[in-house]
């Protein structure tokens, strides 16, 4: 979906995986919920969203039901964001889900093109598979179905020590395998970036 919103982008200038507050529609008041800029253009004042479609949920009604010319209300977060290693280590390995793709694709172009990247994409629907990723010649992409991704992982971490993690999935697993990458990469605890994005079996209220 694209936006126009020249004012947030001119107080605020885009970063890779900037990400803001929706306030979508529920029956009694506003609830907020997190989406990632993708393609914000400071200069033309846009940016598009993209909504990793699930069953139900405010975003999906708002996704589902925006029309051309309809107006919602964003705040601008910046906190517990990722920040670029520095300096970059030899590898990054990702773990992410459609929900956080649009972050993934904000980062990869930002990498130099020795740096090896390995990619672990959780799989929640036919076509996924499909979903646009951004090129980089060192990345190597694995899809595994979402449930299972903390459990291939434990056997997927082989020679990546010193490499930075990055890990943005639901919230039980991302925590699991915030550790896994911990013990994998050998990084201390404030190294990385780990974030839960959404919750199995509950609404994010
Ligand atoms: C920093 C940040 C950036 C984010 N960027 C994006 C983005 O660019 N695009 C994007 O699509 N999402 C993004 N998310 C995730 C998004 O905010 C959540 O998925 C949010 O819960 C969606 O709200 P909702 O109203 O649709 O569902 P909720 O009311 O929160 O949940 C309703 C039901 O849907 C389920 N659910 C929620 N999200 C998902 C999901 N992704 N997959 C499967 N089931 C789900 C819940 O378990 C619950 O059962 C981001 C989250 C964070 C923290």
């Amino acid at each position: 979906m694209s936006f126009a919103a020249p004012a947030l982008l001119a107080a605020h200038p885009p970063y890779p995986t900037m990400w803001i507050r929706l306030w979508c529609p529920g029956p009694d008041r506003l609830y907020q919920r997190a989406f990632t800029l993708v393609d914000p253009d400071a200069a033309a004042g846009t940016f598009d969203l993209e909504f990793a479609m699930h069953e139900h949920g405010y975003a999906m009604d708002l996704a589902r039901t925006a029309r051309p010319g309809d107006v919602v209300e964003v705040s601008v977060l910046t906190r517990d964001d990722y920040v670029r290693p520095d300096p970059l280590p030899p590898g990054f390995v990702m773990v992410a889900d459609p929900a956080s793709l649009p972050a993934v694709n904000g980062i990869l172009p930002t990498l130099p093109d020795d740096l090896e990247v390995r990619l672990w994409l959780g799989r929640q629907h036919d076509g996924d598979e499909d979903l646009p990723i951004a090129p980089h010649p060192g990345l190597q992409v694995t899809w595994v179905p979402h449930d299972e991704l903390a459990a291939r992982l434990r056997d997927g971490l082989a020679g990546v020590h010193g490499w930075y993690g990055w890990v943005c999935v639901d919230t039980v697993q991302t925590r699991a395998i915030k550790e896994l990458l911990r013990a994998a990469t050998g990084a201390g605890k404030r190294d990385g970036h780990a974030m839960g994005y959404w919750t199995k079996g509950r609404s994010t209220g």
